[in-house]
């Protein structure tokens, strides 16, 4: 698994050094013009000027230390309340939620991983049993991020959880329990990754590209293919399209749309055999190449075969017939 590269600078004034007093009074005499302005003003300039070169140097009085977070502010074990600090609509359906980490610590999430939430409010959210709501969400904000976790959320007008979270206000609080470790991305594993998204199901493929191209060492290379309804419902478009100018060679996106506008020159209706045959490399790459996947029920049903709970089952649909193996296909 791979922790990420946290690192918390603080810096610690040192015990100041012994306070020293004059021991000898001036003689007495007749009364001269005073140096004192000019002496003042000298030692003035030249403590700034010792003090400029101390702390670039970092060394005397102030001494820099560099001290590693070791924990994160979440824990896998509890529910613990966190306060929703600024919300960003993002467009019809879906906005950004950024929760407040104490003490400006960052999350320190393994890639990939998700986390699950519930109301604050144990009476607020209950299922049919009376259990509390209990849902995953993936966090977008990279793992090292101090003092935020932020979430993007589409709402479903019947959806429990989302109407609740779309109800909070700056201020409120979520609990959230974590990480939920997903798959374990190690940098230049595979060669090459095909990455399948529908909706919402983009956050996990964020996350891991997000850290992976922004890693200087890494050679992957990866190809997402984006479905959905229409233009205005492509979650962080800008973001997949900043990645690709800046990481040509590593990255490449092709947004499919079932209903597009009269205007719309990209890719149309479902996750096709001969889209996705054009786009990832064959199943005959073997362990070079693996493909993510993760949409609605539905989709993913007719991609890569039924979710066996928590466990993955069996590979099927469209990338079954094209060959892909267990060992090559991760659902999320
Ligand atoms: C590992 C994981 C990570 C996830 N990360 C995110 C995330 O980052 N952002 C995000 O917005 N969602 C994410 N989801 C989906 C999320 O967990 C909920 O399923 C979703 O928010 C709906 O919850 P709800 O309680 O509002 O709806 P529910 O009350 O569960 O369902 C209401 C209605 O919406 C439909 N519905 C529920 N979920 C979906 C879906 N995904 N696609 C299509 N129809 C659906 C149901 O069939 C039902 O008709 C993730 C899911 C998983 C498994």
């Amino acid at each position: 698994m791979l922790f990420p590269r946290a690192v918390v600078c603080t810096r610690q004034l040192a015990v100041a050094g012994p306070r020293r007093f004059a021991s000898t009074s001036p003689p007495a005499g007749p009364a001269k013009p005073s140096n004192l302005p000019y002496l003042l003003l000298g030692s003035g300039v030249a403590g700034i000027a010792t003090y400029i070169y101390l702390e670039k140097n970092g060394v005397g009085s102030k001494k820099v230390e560099e001290k590693k977070q070791e924990k994160s502010p979440l824990d896998p074990q509890n529910f613990v309340d966190f306060k929703l600090k600024k919300i960003e609509p993002y467009n019809h359906n879906t906005a950004k939620f950024t929760f407040e980490l104490p003490e400006n610590e960052a999350s320190l999430l393994p890639v990939a991983s998700c986390v699950v939430v519930k109301s604050s409010d144990p009476e607020a959210l209950k299922d049919a049993k009376g259990r509390p709501v209990i849902r995953p969400y993936t966090p977008i904000s990279p793992s090292d991020k101090k003092g935020e976790l932020t979430f993007l959320i589409k709402k479903y007008d019947s959806g429990k959880m989302t109407v609740h979270i779309h109800d909070l206000k700056p201020g409120d609080s979520l609990s959230i329990k974590g990480p939920i470790p997903k798959w374990p991305w190690k940098m230049n594993e595979f060669e090459d990754v095909g990455m399948i998204a529908g909706g919402s199901g983009i956050t996990p493929m964020y996350q891991i590209l997000n850290h992976a191209l922004t890693d200087p060492s890494n050679k992957t290379k990866f190809k997402l293919i984006f479905a959905n309804l229409t233009e205005p419902d492509i979650l962080l478009r800008e973001e997949f399209d900043a990645l690709k100018k800046k990481y040509p060679n590593n990255f490449d996106v092709i947004y499919t749309l079932d209903k597009p506008s009269s205007d719309w020159t990209g890719s149309t209706g479902y996750v096709s055999s001969d889209l996705i045959k054009k786009t990832f490399s064959p199943a005959s790459a073997g362990e070079k190449v693996k493909i993510f996947v993760c949409g609605p029920p539905g989709q993913l049903i007719a991609l890569a075969g039924k979710k066996d709970g928590m466990k993955q089952g069996e590979v099927g649909g469209t990338l079954k017939e094209l060959g892909y193996t267990e060992d090559q296909v991760y659902k999320f």
